[in-house]
């Protein structure tokens, strides 16, 4: 890519490609003059890489072609070898490291897949990750205690046999997002089509449905309409509920880069994320040393409080309209290019101060002050993450920051813009490429885009609705002879026991299956739950490995290509690439139609792609270590003509959802530490101390109970008790954090965003010390039930 701005008539204006970081250095952002912390807690970036290189010392040489040649299989931000589209100079961060052992790492030895599945049951997934890579596939039929080994073809026969006599819709495919690639999302979604199921779901919709749902209705997009580069020069960059230094560490080079040019960097959540207020930059030697102080300001919004918030940002906007025109709404951009002003405007009128105050946790000043910023800057790009997502109402979260950001016209132009900020690599294109129950490749499911699929196809789409992730494990539960049991579930990579709310229930979910198939790299503790007839386990190939290389699309669109990388010293003979795997299942089922389904190369499949999905014509070009094309150009929405059937934005009026709890109850909602997703890669989170089972507590509410730093509390509620340790942090009143997936007890199936199906992970609890709860609960807590209703608030 130039550094020249070029436009194409079909994508508008072209990303402009990397460019550099200002080398003079500002003081004003340093986190002392003291060099390398020296005396803080933070990360110790170095003694990191350190251990990193030792423990792929028996691949080293491996390891280096795929930090060099391949595209990161960590998250979303994207890189190629060791360079990407925002910045020039090196790309690489801990996550990138810590994930590239299990690209490295030899097979499981013998011992540990043939160990008896309790003692395998004792390990944590962390440590059944180090372990190895599964072999060969596996299998282990009900009643034996050992998996043991079965040959490709027994494995795949078994799985075929018993899907033909089952009805579709007892079956369902699941993938999430560890290194998948496009090709292969493409082909699980065409072969589930093809199989007859519409149950196929995936880690992304988990994440981050609410966006693309919200983003669809508001502005008629489903990813960010602008880049990361945007972020670089902006007048404001809001982070809402998302902690992009620590999902993505590259991301916080872009901010440095970005507040040397005077960016001004606003953080919205209830506590204050350490990582998102100071950092040390490894690669960057200013901020190495010295740190960069992240985060302008943070607003510390009660959780679910957001919508409040944006409600009181707006109508103070209002309220500076009555004493000024045009101070603060962007009338020219509202009156081209956006619908439902007046009702939006008379929905923020009805509510009062008092009110917004109250759900937000904010007050009028602190929201004024964000009014103010806002109304007197010319660009922002708003980015979010699971803290605006993961709610029962996270669809209305989303769509009142597009309401945001049309009122002042932050769409469609450089420095402006909506990203939902991704987690895994390639999460974005798994939507695009139909890996999904709502949608299909290059659209939904509307007559035209079914049609346009099937005459690609040359098979006839199953038409009814499919489930999504957590219904389909609602129904594996179900009685045998019920109508909507799930009988065989078919898993790529993923371990829900410790990403969806109530282990315990699905736990048992999962074991209520027939069959289960686990297509990975590595065991987890879900691979080690026993089935009604059999768990398979079959052994994967990694993004490296895949013949004939495969892409990824990244937050900000743009689809890398990430070769196949030669030289494994410690290669699965026995793996294969997932794409393969699918066709393989499709052949067996289906022999005589599978030839609609067949693909010998990967390069057959992008060439397809290209065909189903319009936006990535240009997929088919990708084809050695570098290449790349961002879908949609720079910006979509340009200009703020959306791709709505009137090509305008929607304001959409939102109502506050009710937040009451009863008294002296807390909302919790979970966290990440030194992990990436459900990985846990430190017990101990370098930013702030804090340990697996540390209550992130705020020191004056702790104070009201009684509570003292460190001492043993219980959090409770009708879902489950969760045994921590207090830790007092900067965390707004009324709400605590505790870590994922240990937190996800207290967490209730079955609550969803409605419109985007995604599942709501906060709640109501109590806090207790743990003596008084432990010495008293038998009497207590465990003969009387707590009732439903007595701690369920809605949220
Ligand atoms: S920030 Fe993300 S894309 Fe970049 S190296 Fe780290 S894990 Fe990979």
């Amino acid at each position: 890519m130039s550094n020249v701005t070029k436009k194409d008539p079909k994508k508008g204006t072209l990303h402009s490609g990397p460019t550099s970081i200002s080398k003079i250095p500002a003081p004003k952002h340093w986190v002392s003059p003291v060099p390398f912390g020296l005396g803080k807690i933070k990360p110790k970036h170095i003694r990191d890489t350190m251990k990193v290189a030792w423990e792929n010392k028996d691949n080293l040489k491996y390891a280096t072609n795929i930090l060099t040649k391949g595209v990161c299989d960590g998250c979303a931000l994207g890189v190629s070898g060791l360079y990407d589209q925002t910045l020039k100079g090196p790309h690489i961060c801990t996550t990138r490291l810590n994930v590239l052992r299990l690209s490295t790492m030899p097979p499981l030895k013998e011992e540990i897949v043939h160990a008896d599945v309790d003692r395998l049951r004792q390990y944590s997934s962390a440590e059944l990750r180090k372990m190895g890579r599964i072999p060969y596939p596996l299998i282990r039929r009900k009643g034996e205690n050992k998996f043991s080994r079965i040959s490709w073809d027994g494995a795949m026969d078994m799985i075929a046999e018993k899907m033909k006599t089952l009805d579709p819709k007892q079956y369902a495919f699941y993938l999430t997002s560890r290194g998948i690639t496009n090709e292969s999302y493409y082909t699980a979604g065409k072969v589930a089509r093809f199989l007859g199921t519409n149950h196929v779901d995936n880690a992304s919709r988990i994440c981050h449905s609410p966006s693309k749902t919200a983003l669809k209705r508001s502005v008629g997009i489903g990813a960010s309409s602008c880049t990361y580069k945007d972020w670089i020069g902006t007048d404001v960059l809001v982070f809402w509920g998302s902690v992009a230094s620590n999902a993505s560490p590259v991301s916080t080079k872009y901010m440095l880069a970005a507040k040397k040019k005077g960016t001004k960097i606003i953080v919205i959540n209830p506590y204050k994320e350490p990582a998102m207020d100071k950092y040390w930059v490894p690669s960057n030697a200013e901020s190495a040393l010295f740190g960069t102080q992240v985060a302008d300001d943070f607003y510390q919004v009660n959780i679910g409080g957001d919508i409040a918030f944006m409600h009181g940002i707006m109508k103070y906007w209002f309220e500076m309209e009555e004493e000024q025109y045009g101070s603060a709404i962007n009338h020219a951009f509202v009156q081209d290019h956006v619908n439902g002003y007046e009702e939006l405007k008379t929905k923020v009128d009805e509510l009062s101060w008092e009110k917004i105050i109250h759900s937000s946790g904010m007050s009028k000043e602190r929201i004024r002050e964000l009014a103010e910023l806002l109304a007197n800057s010319k660009n922002a790009v708003f980015a979010w993450a699971l803290g605006l997502t993961m709610h029962s109402f996270a669809t209305d979260n989303i769509s009142q920051v597009a309401n945001l950001a049309l009122l002042r016209g932050y769409l469609g132009r450089e420095n402006a813009g909506l990203m939902p900020f991704r987690g895994h690599s390639s999460v974005q294109g798994t939507g695009e490429m139909g890996a999904d129950p709502f949608v299909l490749p290059g659209g939904g499911w509307d007559e035209d885009n079914v049609k346009r699929i099937e005459e690609l196809w040359g098979f006839d789409l199953p038409k009814w609705q499919g489930d999504i992730v957590g219904v389909n494990l609602e129904h594996a539960a179900l009685p045998d002879d019920h109508e909507k049991k799930l009988k065989l579930y078919y898993m790529s990579g993923g371990n829900f026991l410790e990403t969806m709310p109530n282990p315990e229930f699905i736990e048992k979910a999962l074991s209520e299956v027939d069959i289960r198939v686990h297509q990975d790299i590595i065991l987890n503790t879900s691979t080690l739950v026993d089935a009604k007839e059999a768990v398979i386990v079959l052994p994967a190939k990694t993004r490296f490995e895949q013949e004939g290389g495969g892409t990824s699309t990244s937050t900000e669109r743009m689809v890398y290509f990430s070769p196949e990388i030669a030289g494994n010293k410690q290669p699965v003979e026995e793996a294969r690439a997932e794409w393969k795997i699918y066709v393989d299942l499709a052949k067996r089922v289906k022999p005589e139609t599978a030839h609609l389904v067949n693909f010998e190369t990967a390069q057959e499949i992008r060439d397809e792609i290209a065909k189903a999905n319009p936006d990535y014509d240009g997929i088919q070009h990708l084809k050695k270590q570098g290449d790349v094309f961002q879908w949609g150009g720079a910006w979509l929405c340009e200009d703020g003509v959306c791709p709505t059937p009137d090509g305008r934005g929607n304001l959409i009026p939102i109502d506050i959802p009710n937040l009451e709890k009863p008294e002296g109850t807390f909302y919790v909602t979970t966290r990440r530490g030194k992990q990436f997703n459900s990985m846990v890669f430190k017990e101990t989170d370098p930013f702030n101390n804090a340990g697996r089972y540390d209550v992130l507590l705020n020191a004056e509410d702790a104070n009201t109970l009684n509570i003292v730093e460190g001492e043993g509390i219980v959090v409770y509620n009708q879902h489950g008790v969760f045994q921590g340790k207090a830790l007092f942090t900067d965390i707004a009143r009324g709400n605590i954090g505790l870590h994922f997936p240990e937190g996800n007890f207290l967490i209730p199936k079955g609550i969803y965003d409605s419109p985007s199906g995604i599942p709501q992970y906060s709640v109501a609890v109590k806090i207790e010390k743990a003596e008084r709860f432990n010495a008293r609960k038998d009497i207590d807590y465990l003969e009387k039930k707590l009732e439903d209703d007595e701690i369920d608030a809605p949220v």
